[in-house]
């Protein structure tokens, strides 16, 4: 956003479905930001959560807490898994 004669970060968002970034991801958002000197929000605006089912595979984007994969059924961890070296 344009904001008295400088340039400013209105929205910032993790949701990225070809990395699907963990939320910690901010730090690097944060730092990129810092270095240009726009100023910006203190976290992401709008988080998502993703994690890939261990069962089957697919990536999910968790809804209200709810660790549970929509394409099978499976539990989800608790801990961010989508690094595809794993
Ligand atoms: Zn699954």
């Amino acid at each position: 956003m344009r904001e008295a004669e400088r340039w400013t970060v209105g929205e910032v968002s993790n949701q990225s479905t070809g990395y699907c970034p963990d939320v910690a991801s901010w730090s690097a958002v944060a730092h990129a930001l810092d270095d240009v000197g726009i100023e910006r929000p203190y976290g992401f605006t709008h988080e998502v959560v993703f994690r890939r089912c261990p069962a089957c595979q697919e990536h999910n984007i968790v809804r209200e807490d709810d660790f549970v994969c929509v394409f099978c059924g499976s539990d989800l961890p608790e801990t961010w898994n989508v690094d595809p070296i794993q």
